[in-house]
């Protein structure tokens, strides 16, 4: 599934896929607009809803 969240280095809205078959994640991927690393901790219940939702920049 798609995800939208606002990026906490360039403000900018963006969105990333959500692999929601494993409940619990957590991963480091650059932001597509400003290319920054940033963590993202997703928990998914039921296998398809988004309960919990974070990111973070990486290195603060
Ligand atoms: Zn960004």
């Amino acid at each position: 599934m798609e995800h939208f969240y606002n990026c906490p280095h360039c403000f900018s809205n963006v969105s990333i896929l959500i692999d929601i078959s494993v409940p619990h994640q957590s991963f480091i991927e650059d932001c597509e607009r400003c290319c920054n690393p940033l963590e993202f901790r997703f928990i998914v219940s039921n296998g398809q809803d988004l309960e919990q939702f974070e990111v973070q920049p990486i290195g603060q």
